[in-house]
């Protein structure tokens, strides 16, 4: 990079571009995959990433290499994401058929009835808002309920009088 000694020495090509693990052990750099190149396997690191989705770009301050560890980790995702996709594929194809069952109910008649329906309940209770103001109208004449309620109570006294009376 600067050119000097010291700086020449440090790498980010020296550690992992994954897990950033120093790959140099005594000066050497081992146990490590170029992932831009070919190790005599068919496909490299970045092909095989890109075929998970992840593309990866070649950068100077990224490294062009990845460790034993995360090789091997690659290889398991590689195994495992099939299942994964599998699981994936099963779930949508689940909602896909519990949204055509929606998609066939929702046109029955019962629900259309439904629907026109519940917009006739907020008219009434507008009207019955309406009737108090007659109600007061009544209010000027309160000698007529309580004459009955005076008469009432009248004939109540009399039927009381009258075992009253006869007992005595
Ligand atoms: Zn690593």
């Amino acid at each position: 990079m600067s050119g000097d000694g010291v700086g020449a020495d440090m790498s980010v090509n020296d550690f992992c571009r994954f897990c950033h693990k120093n790959l140099k052990i005594q000066g050497v750099i081992s146990h490590s995959t170029k992932i831009f190149e070919t190790t005599g396997k068919a496909k490299t690191v970045f092909d095989r990433l890109a075929d998970l989705g992840l593309t990866l770009t070649k950068s100077p301050e990224k490294s062009l290499r990845t460790c034993q560890k995360c090789t091997n980790l690659l290889s398991r995702i590689e195994r495992d994401l099939p299942v994964f996709r599998g699981w994936e594929e099963e779930e949508e194809e689940e909602e896909k058929r519990h949204a055509d069952s929606r998609d066939e109910a929702s046109p029955s008649p019962t629900a259309a009835h439904k629907r026109q329906r519940e917009p006739a309940f907020p008219p009434p209770e507008e009207e019955e808002e309406t009737p108090p103001m007659p109600l007061k109208k009544f209010c000027p004449d309160p000698p007529t309920p309580s004459r009955t309620g005076i008469s009432v109570s009248a004939r109540r006294s009399i039927t009381k009088v009258r075992p009253a009376a006869a007992a005595a």
